[in-house]
């Protein structure tokens, strides 16, 4: 059965397969008589579905021994807080601005510690809200800060970081904090440049509830006193993420995500290499379609144009409504814009396959004729 093309933002669209799994193994997992749900997290069974996600996720995005995987609660914005409690130490934090999301963790984390905003893209080169990269080597960096938090993707705005930045080629050895929610396992990470990445994975990995951290271990047991236990990452890391209940389905999910990402093949690349080559594929089809046309427009500087996020905008906005109408009647699900940047967009995480952004760009094309 084709099923419509959801281009949610999040929750977004999970792989057909994981869920007609999921359904499967739904009432009775793997002869235990039990779901998922219903079992002890500290039963062999549940034990083995969390250290078989653990592994896969290790070496799908080949995370070095040095750092801790945590599957924790409370989602990317809970981080925010997370974050500061655990690395800041009460002193500065460097942020880098670049959208949305970016814009929320640094006034989160004032709560916490002093913020310092090394750089901010609203209205760079002219141009109004966030639509470009700063370059790194124009950043303000404190000289002592406690960590750097940069958002790699910025689902509302689509702005992406292509490469992490290089901080000790900038003469700097701060952690660099990465809230890469919206397209982990889209591509490769160079750990060499990370101190802690997080996300939920609701966008790419599987449903609300779980949050994904990766924290290398010279970070733990920092945290402030009123830090919350449960969201104290080393203890949260002491216990395997079983200090308290773990969202259990949530990682049941993740992990059969995982497998279907490791089946994932490109020519000779497999697993997060060849997804990273499909991404790069699924964008470039949809970028070149808007660029292509009088009739839709995308404002992002080409340098860091989002792979997973793709805001664009109808020139005559008046045809929006008939746009998103025509779009979902054919198949084509969750194309309006975030209220904050208005327009539409196309989310086009792991789980979107090219047909659907090849549907998408015929729809659009299209609709154009139609309008002329
Ligand atoms: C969705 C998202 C968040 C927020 O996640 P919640 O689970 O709603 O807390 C944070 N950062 C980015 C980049 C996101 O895309």
């Amino acid at each position: 059965m084709q099923r419509p093309y959801n281009f949610s933002a999040g929750p977004a669209a999970i792989p057909q397969q994981v869920l007609e799994q999921a359904a499967a193994e739904m009432l009775n997992w793997h002869g235990s008589g039990m779901s998922v749900m219903e079992m002890s997290h500290r039963g062999k069974e549940f034990i083995s579905i969390y250290e078989q996600a653990e592994a896969d996720i290790r070496e799908l995005l080949a995370v070095p021994a040095n750092f801790k995987i945590l599957f924790m609660q409370g989602g990317g914005l809970a981080e925010n807080a997370i974050v500061p409690l655990n690395l800041s130490r009460g002193g500065t934090a460097d942020f880098v601005v670049t959208g949305s999301w970016s814009q929320k963790s640094q006034k989160e984390a004032q709560k916490y510690c002093t913020v310092n905003i090394a750089a901010n893209n609203a209205g760079l080169n002219g141009k109004p809200g966030h639509t470009s990269l700063p370059d790194a080597s124009t950043w303000q960096l404190s000289r002592n800060a406690s960590y750097i938090h940069i958002c790699t993707n910025e689902t509302i705005d689509g702005v992406e970081f292509h490469t992490l930045p290089d901080l000790k080629a900038l003469g700097s050895d701060t952690p660099l904090v990465i809230d890469f929610s919206s397209h982990v396992a889209s591509r490769p990470v160079d750990w060499s440049r990370v101190g802690v990445a997080f996300g939920g994975a609701q966008k790419n990995l599987g449903p609300a509830g779980v949050t994904l951290v990766v924290v290398r271990e010279d970070l733990l047991g920092h945290a402030l006193a009123v830090c919350p236990s449960a969201f104290n990452y080393k203890t949260v890391a002491d216990n395997e993420s079983m200090f308290n209940t773990p969202p259990t389905y949530a990682i049941y999910i993740a992990g059969l995500t995982f497998k279907w990402l490791k089946q994932q093949t490109a020519g000779a690349l497999t697993g997060i290499a060849a997804m990273e080559q499909h991404n790069i594929a699924k964008a470039e089809l949809l970028y070149r379609a808007i660029d292509a046309s009088q009739f839709y427009v995308n404002k992002v500087d080409v340098n860091c144009r989002s792979r997973m996020n793709v805001p664009f905008f109808l020139r005559d906005e008046s045809r929006n409504d008939a746009f998103l109408a025509g779009a979902k009647a054919r198949g084509l699900l969750q194309l309006k814009g975030h209220k904050s940047v208005g327009g539409m967009r196309a989310s086009i995480y792991n789980a979107m396959p090219i047909a659907g952004v090849q549907a998408l760009v015929n729809y659009m094309q299209e609709f154009e004729k139609e309008q002329a």
